[in-house]
């Protein structure tokens, strides 16, 4: 077996750790005589699993006690629509800041729901900065404000949480989640999918203060019912069990690794290494303000489009997968999330300085 370096979006790496858990659990997860696959998601064995999936998630992020912790299926697209449908509460308008393709998607479902305001767009700098928050326009009528902290696609991230003048603040963090510390009372809505950060996909991540939930049109499915869920323990029908255990696994991981402050100073290294390859070359070329980059997804072009089969091909052939960038913007992007190690990102780098120096 040789395991090659994958930089894939989403699903992505995750720790060899937990694969290697993961088989040694396979036919028999502790002493209970099956596998996880196999449990009643209201058996006493699987309670357990799901009561430390929640338990280490509210350790992790410091989740304050008045937030449900959901896990849901239909990834965060569905959550586009599940938000509006759950936290409206009677109210007719939403705002989003408008900051790739991501955000984009999140606007376009919203509105089936309700009036979207757009209080601030990058639209014009092609998605490569962060709006101004001095600058956006919100609107207090508004039932939240949604922002996505990273976005995936075109590698820009939030440095700061952003203020919200009073209303809840929604964010997709898919693609961030439990990469770097922030404080869950500022929001009034998180959510994620797992695929990236969290384990494999299948699982949607949702943290939401009580008080926003339970005001909900008859025509939601109660199994999209923020409210009717928690009151379920996220278990109104059989959940993804397996992924849950996963996630499960991936969690545990992480707090062996010291939490969300340790693996947010290993990230930080890992992405100034790899930005600090990209800007030291005159090949390679990163598109993103500086003040913006994502530490997650690092997008970058070569000075040569004719250069990019090369690139993909050697780079495979040196274990280093998956670098193809998005289709909507070309060129390349490394996804260096949590689980991918130091040694990863400095065998990309040493792969792109050797590439530029034979071509
Ligand atoms: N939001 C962001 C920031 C993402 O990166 C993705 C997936 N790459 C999604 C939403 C959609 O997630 P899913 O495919 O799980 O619905």
């Amino acid at each position: 077996m040789s395991r090659v370096y994958n930089f894939s979006a989403g699903p992505s790496a995750l720790p060899e750790q937990v694969l290697h858990q993961a088989q040694a659990e396979l036919m028999e997860w502790r002493d209970s005589g099956m596998s996880v696959m196999e449990m009643s998601h209201r058996g006493k064995f699987f309670s357990i699993i799901a009561e430390e999936l929640e338990s280490d998630l509210r350790a992790l992020l410091s989740i304050p006690d008045n937030y449900k912790v959901l896990f849901m299926q239909g990834g965060a697209t569905a959550q586009f629509s599940f938000i509006p449908q759950n936290i409206l509460r009677g109210k007719t308008k939403a705002c989003y800041i408008n900051t790739g393709a991501w955000s984009e998607k999140a606007i376009q479902d919203a509105q089936n729901y309700c009036e979207v305001v757009v209080s601030a767009s990058s639209e014009t700098s092609n998605f490569t900065t962060i709006p101004d928050p001095a600058g956006w326009v919100l609107d207090e009528q508004a039932a939240y404000l949604h922002y996505t902290s990273n976005e995936t696609i075109h590698g820009v991230e939030f440095s700061d949480i952003p203020e919200s003048h009073g209303l809840p603040l929604v964010s997709d963090m898919s693609s961030n989640i439990l990469s770097r510390k922030f404080d869950v009372s500022r929001y009034g809505l998180i959510y994620a999918g797992a695929q990236k950060n969290m384990g494999p996909s299948g699982v949607t991540v949702v943290i939401v203060r009580d008080d926003l939930i339970g005001v909900v049109d008859k025509q939601v499915p109660p199994v999209f019912n923020y409210a009717e869920q928690a009151k379920n323990h996220s278990m109104l029908n059989t959940p993804a069990t397996y992924n849950w255990y996963l996630v499960g696994l991936v969690l545990k991981w992480l707090i062996k690794q010291g939490g969300v402050e340790a693996i947010e100073q290993r990230n930080i290294a890992k992405a100034d290494l790899l930005y600090q390859t990209i800007d030291q070359s005159s090949l390679y070329r990163n598109p993103v303000e500086s003040s913006c980059r994502s530490r997650m997804n690092v997008p970058f072009i070569l000075a040569d489009q004719n250069l990019d089969k090369a690139f993909l091909a050697e780079a495979e052939a040196n274990g280093l997968f998956e670098l193809k960038g998005h289709r909507s913007v070309g060129g390349m992007r490394a996804s260096i999330y949590n689980a991918m190690p130091e040694e990863g990102v400095r065998a990309l780098c040493d792969f792109m300085a050797e590439f530029e120096r034979t071509h």
